[in-house]
């Protein structure tokens, strides 16, 4: 009978624990588990001068590398870190990262800019200049080469609220981009009145502008718009050569695309610049001894 007894108990002992196992993961506690890992890494990209190539700062683009070695984009998990409210620990733990591995090459540099994704939500929230001040203050680079895209949504609509924080954000030497320009729901007042020093026109429209005339329109009215109110533009998306020299005849001066580089580790990113200031040195190419 003790037998039976322990042979049923094992028995339900065993289906408790596989039903354990098996149990749907919870998607916000593994985030919250990912982020105690620190498993969210700050992947980069380039960017680049179009007429010369140079390298002049980088993007981050968030990536997940999971414990299994799989790499997970942010559209995977940047919804659930906005709605679940963990996207601010997440942004400050990337930024966090990524200044201190750059910062020698960012104090070396001077000009060269660091670029963050911003929700908007987050943007306007109540902490949100003051948790920026503190996290560049600790890492001693300057505000002036640190960049924040916004893209405009629904979130952003209270404009005198937003163009505000733009405000202060350049009073303190932020510069602030305005991300995705031509798709979704930037209108041209906004453009206008935000006060975001830097537009990025959208890979949509590098996709289009080297087979359609309309797109080559369109580029070159915001080019003609960002110089009226004293913005830079950088083209998103940029794949080929062919697309560089369209967007160089439309007068845009920077861009960032798989041309030049993909989105790359930290590590992957610094040998990218090593490779690039070695061969860039004059007369280095031509004697690979001193390589
Ligand atoms: P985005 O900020 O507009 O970033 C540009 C996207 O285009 C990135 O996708 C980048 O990898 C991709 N891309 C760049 N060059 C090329 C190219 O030549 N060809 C193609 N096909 N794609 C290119 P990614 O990394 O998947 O990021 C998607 C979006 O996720 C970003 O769009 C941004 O809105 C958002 N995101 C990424 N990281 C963060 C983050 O840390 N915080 C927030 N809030 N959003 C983020
Ligand atoms: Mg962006
Ligand atoms: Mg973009
Ligand atoms: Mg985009």
């Amino acid at each position: 009978l003790t037998m039976l007894a322990a042979g049923t108990l094992g028995g339900v002992f065993g289906l408790l624990l596989a039903s354990y196992l098996s149990r749907p993961v919870d998607p916000v506690a593994e985030l919250d588990r990912a982020l105690a890992a620190n498993e969210f890494k700050p992947y980069v990209q380039p960017t680049f001068r179009l007429k010369t190539g140079d390298i002049i700062g980088c993007e981050i683009l968030a990536r997940w590398e999971k414990p299994d070695g799989r790499l997970i984009p942010p559209m995977s998990f940047i919804p659930l870190a906005e709605s679940s409210g963990r996207i601010e620990k997440l942004t400050w733990q990337l930024l966090k990262t990524a200044l201190r591995e750059l910062q020698p090459e960012m104090k070396q540099d001077k000009l060269f800019k660091l670029s963050v994704n911003i929700t908007p939500r987050h943007l306007l929230g109540d902490r949100f200049i003051d948790d920026l001040r503190k996290t560049v203050a600790s890492s001693s680079v300057s505000t002036r080469q640190v960049v924040l895209e916004v893209t405009e949504r629904e979130e952003l609509a209270d404009l005198d609220k937003a163009t505000d924080v733009v405000k202060e954000l350049g009073e303190l030497g932020f510069r602030v981009a305005l991300d995705d320009v031509g798709i979704g729901h930037s209108g041209l007042s906004y453009i206008q009145r935000l006060g975001a020093r830097i537009l990025k026109i959208d890979k949509f429209f590098v996709d289009a502008i080297t087979r359609d005339q309309s797109a080559i329109v369109v580029v070159q009215m915001l080019v003609a718009l960002a110089r009226e109110l004293d913005m830079s533009v950088v083209a998103e998306g940029i794949e080929h050569q062919e697309q560089v020299d369209a967007l160089i005849a439309c007068g845009v001066e920077e861009g960032q695309g798989y041309l030049v580089a993909p989105p790359l580790s930290l590590g992957r990113f610094k040998q990218f610049l090593d490779v690039r200031r070695v061969s860039a040195v004059p007369g280095r190419a031509a004697k690979p001894e001193l390589a």
